[in-house]
């Protein structure tokens, strides 16, 4: 994935936020991994050109951009948080074998789900979106 640290300067300046290296490189090596990376794997991939970079730091970062609505955040049934760089509504295959997220977009889905709970009428609840996480294995795997 081509990453435009130009893009990424916008993004910030979009959603009003101070543009620091540290945001800069984060936001960057979240769209570079492009697979749902931990935080571990963002600090050992930013780590070779940031080596001071203090792990808290990386982890109040995540959070004002998880704030901020520049990334969302990915649960998995390991309950580890894992990060997503696409911000508009997808669904995702979670391999449970080699624990690879893959993004899954499907309008036709997205229409039927929004349409069943149109219907269905949730009371006390307002749906906001529906993700859903898809758990099966890979071919390959
Ligand atoms: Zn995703």
């Amino acid at each position: 994935m081509k990453v435009l640290i130009e893009d990424i300067r916008n993004k910030f300046s979009q959603k009003g936020l101070k543009i620091t290296p540290q945001r800069v490189v984060i936001l960057e090596a979240i769209y570079k991994l492009n697979n749902h990376p931990t935080a571990d794997n963002i600090i050992e991939n930013i780590r070779e050109s940031h080596p001071n970079i203090a792990t808290g730091t990386v982890y109040k970062v995540l959070e004002t951009l998880v704030e901020n609505g520049l990334i969302r955040k990915v649960k998995t049934d390991k309950d580890i948080m894992r990060y997503d760089g696409i911000i508009e509504i997808h669904h995702h295959l979670y391999c449970s074998k080699c624990d690879l997220i893959e993004d899954y977009i499907d309008e036709d889905l997205d229409n039927l789900l929004k349409n069943h709970f149109k219907d269905k009428n949730i009371k006390g609840f307002k749906i906001e979106d529906i993700v859903l996480q898809i758990r099966g294995a890979f071919d390959k795997c």
